[in-house]
């Protein structure tokens, strides 16, 4: 094969590996041949593990050659979000605290992918633990957007989603606690998916909000979304919040869409929203409705609580969950230190970055005593009302349709000294992680100066399948120019 193996689907490297058409080890050099060009711009990833990359890809070659099965990934570069843990790498989650921390045993997404003979190119940039919309939070670089160097490629997700669109890999995972895998997806013109909560075992993804957290692929493809989630979803009796299913098969997509109803939600076409995105998305509703759908207007009326009930339940869990961090147990420790309640305060007073200090505190205040049920309590009935609100929806409509983001992708710096402007850039993600339901970002045009777009399509919880499917319908009758 003379073609330019990066630009292979995931689906297609399995394929042209099993038939022994390409070798994992040509699809992983190709790989690491584009890193090594575009790299240097991109800033993707805070750990690039080449050796034992194209060890694993001669590895999955000799398999084949012994005449043994090969897996559903076999020979595909795939990258890791740099929180998920993968054996005997650093996991950082690109914060001070966790620098040196190298990680014992592997997620189970990353065992699955392992098992499904896929090869791990490196560990990607985040905003430090996941919090951020633009990856400019990590303690160590930024991320660029491939498609405009010169904004940011979304976060907190955002190496995961450069790296893919960037074509250093054929999948990448990343995570997304309010919005961090689609939101990025949309900003770098790939696919992002975000499962139904509890799809995807959380064993071995360092925790930020555990009730809304859920680790998702980045592709260029919905098949190749698909397939992603047919290998890393299913029961994980290590997670206790893992739903006793198995993980959604790869649906052939239907011919087109007819009888599927959708809706666009009232509440997301509000002033606000750019004018490129409203036009692209609706151009995109316009494609559904010819492929067969019909199309209704529908409303999620609690959707303008989502940012204010999302910055008391994330943070308050992230209060929680980021307690571990004291300079004994993981990683870093500041050695100034003269007494153990000094440690806690220097290695967390210099290991934890502004931003995650900003929701430690606001977390630990909404959960203090005679807070906790004028902000965590009412926050939830909030949830909860949202939830509803889906509920509602669904009974009416198999999916809904709206913007993955209020904007295209912005200019470094345009957003960091004020967090309310960039918390909004959530504001059409964040339901879905406060139901538990299942949403996609699909790119659906370029802007007019050339960035990509995203549409999202969101579906009641376990309703995967449903969904991949009827995106796959959508991105055949309107492919996205990948970057070249
Ligand atoms: N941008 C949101 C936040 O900062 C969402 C992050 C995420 O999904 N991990 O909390």
């Amino acid at each position: 094969m003379s073609q330019d193996l990066t630009t292979l689907s995931a689906a297609r490297v399995a394929d042209a590996v099993k038939k022994g058409e390409i070798s994992a080890e040509a699809a992983a050099k190709a790989a690491f041949d584009r890193i090594e060009r575009l790299e240097p711009t991109v800033r993707a990833f805070l750990a690039v593990t080449k050796d034992a990359a194209l060890a694993q890809a001669r590895a999955v070659d000799e398999k084949r050659k012994a005449g043994k099965p090969l897996g559903a990934l076999a020979g595909v570069p795939v990258a890791l979000k740099d929180n998920l843990q993968l054996a005997g790498v650093e996991t950082t989650c690109a914060s001070k605290i966790l620098k040196g921390h190298i990680a014992a045993y592997d997620s189970t997404a990353v065992a699955r992918l392992k098992a499904a003979d896929a090869v791990f190119v490196g560990k990607t940039n985040l905003d430090e633990f996941a919090m951020g919309s633009s990856t400019e939070n990590s303690a160590f670089q930024k991320t660029t957007n491939p498609w405009d160097s010169s904004r940011v490629p979304g976060g907190s997700s955002g190496g995961s989603a450069a790296a893919v669109a960037a074509r250093f890999c054929a999948v990448a995972l990343g995570s997304d606690t309010g919005g961090s895998i689609r939101q990025p997806a949309a900003f770098c013109g790939v696919v992002g998916l975000k499962p139904t909560y509890g799809t995807v075992s959380r064993y071995g993804l360092v925790a930020f909000a555990s009730s809304l957290d859920q680790i998702g692929p980045f592709t260029r493809t919905v098949e190749d979304a698909a397939l992603t989630l047919s290998v890393i979803g299913g029961h994980d009796p290590l997670d206790t919040t893992s739903a006793a299913r198995p993980a959604p098969d790869v649906a052939a997509p239907p011919k087109d869409l007819k009888g599927l109803r959708i809706g666009l939600p009232l509440e997301y076409f509000i002033a606000g929203l750019d004018p490129e995105v409203e036009r692209a998305v609706r151009a995109a509703v316009e494609m559904l409705e010819s492929l067969g759908a019909t199309v209704k207007d529908i409303s999620l009326p609690h959707t303008k609580y989502a940012i204010a009930s999302y910055y008391i339940v994330a943070p308050c869990e992230a209060s929680s969950n980021l307690a571990r961090f004291d300079g004994i147990r993981y990683g870093f420790v500041d050695r100034s230190a003269s007494s153990l309640e000094e440690v806690y305060e220097f290695t967390r007073g210099s290991g934890f970055g502004a931003e995650v200090k900003r929701r430690i505190m606001l977390g630990t205040y909404a959960l203090s005593s005679g807070y906790y049920d004028a902000y965590y309590a009412k926050a939830q009935r909030v949830r909860t009302l949202m939830a509803r609100d889906f509920q509602k929806a669904f009974a009416e409509v198999d999916l809904i349709a709206c913007p993955t983001t209020p904007t295209p992708p912005f200019r470094f710096g345009e957003k960091t000294d004020d967090p309310v402007a960039m918390y909004l850039s959530d504001v059409f993600t964040i339901p879905s992680n406060m139901a538990g339901n299942v949403s996609l970002s699909i790119p659906c045009g370029l802007s007019a100066k050339g960035l990509p777009l995203g549409v999202q399509l969101v579906a009641d919880q376990f309703g995967d399948a449903r969904l991949l499917a009827a995106a796959r319908v959508f991105e055949a009758a309107r492919p996205f120019p990948a970057l070249q």
